[in-house]
């Protein structure tokens, strides 16, 4: 049988079947990245073995998340300072997290340095732990410096009360991969604990490529969300934290 031989009755018929198959492939393949998850085959523990750009998720030695040892950080000079305004921004559903891209959130002060926040995603169960306690939810707030460098702010979260921070973004959560715009402009600093007081280590990206290099800021004070927040980000995302990855020796400082 060769594709002459295919006449479709109804034309509607064959543009839906083009349709489909076009939208399959983007969903999978957009932009070249390899289909990766959090479980089975395409799970983290051979995440280093799906692509050769994921090399590092295998090998590299200073790996996020970890388990924080409080115990052992030193104290670090500089306290972290924000300078977050509210930004217009998009609700993204990329396939393996809920992302809200800021297009002009203002920056933050880390390490001395100053970092523009870019985008804020969330994770079920928090992927840091702290003396090996876990929280049922982080929200991971992406920071880039104006040389390049990533800086992430870690924002641990215990269930309790409804986060009115994130009430409106949780109203739309796109189901389904896709995006949004944000119906009210969004300030990060509404996100924030009452202290900054921080847990400070040399990581790198969660999720493939796992990039070394990423300066992580875990905040040590939790905010809360409430179960039915919780619930419906697990609706769409039932698991999506990368195990715990070896210290490796790396140091921890703290600062308030
Ligand atoms: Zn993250």
């Amino acid at each position: 049988m060769n594709s002459k031989s295919i006449k479709p009755r109804n034309p509607k018929y064959s543009f839906f079947a083009g349709l489909a198959v076009a939208m399959l492939s983007g969903g999978c393949f957009a932009d070249g990245a390899a289909h990766w998850g959090y479980e089975g085959k395409v799970g983290p523990s051979n995440w280093g073995a799906l692509e050769k750009e994921f090399a590092a998720c295998k090998v590299g030695q200073m790996q996020a998340p970890i388990d924080i040892p409080s115990k052992a950080a030193t104290p670090a000079t500089a306290p972290i300072t924000t300078k977050y305004k509210a930004s217009a921004g998009e609700i993204i559903n990329n396939g393996h997290t809920i992302q809200v891209a800021l297009a002009d959130g203002g920056s933050a002060l880390l390490g001395g340095v100053d970092y523009k926040i870019l985008q804020f995603h969330f994770h079920t169960p928090a992927e840091e732990k702290i003396d090996g306690k876990g929280f049922p939810f982080n929200a991971h707030l992406v920071h880039k410096s104006a040389d390049g460098k990533l800086a992430v702010i870690g924002i641990l979260f215990n269930e309790g009360s409804e986060n009115k921070s994130i009430k409106d973004i949780f109203a739309n959560l796109p189901a389904k991969e896709g995006k949004v715009a944000l119906k009210t402009n969004f300030d990060a600093a509404s996100m924030l604990p009452s202290s900054l007081a921080y847990y400070s280590y040399a990581g790198s990206l969660t999720t493939p490529p796992c990039s070394e290099g990423v300066s992580f800021y875990i905040l040590k004070t939790p905010v809360e969300l409430s179960k039915d927040q919780l619930n419906a980000f697990k609706k769409i995302f039932k698991m999506n934290a990368r195990p715990i990855q070896p210290l490796n020796g790396r140091k921890i400082t703290q600062g308030s």
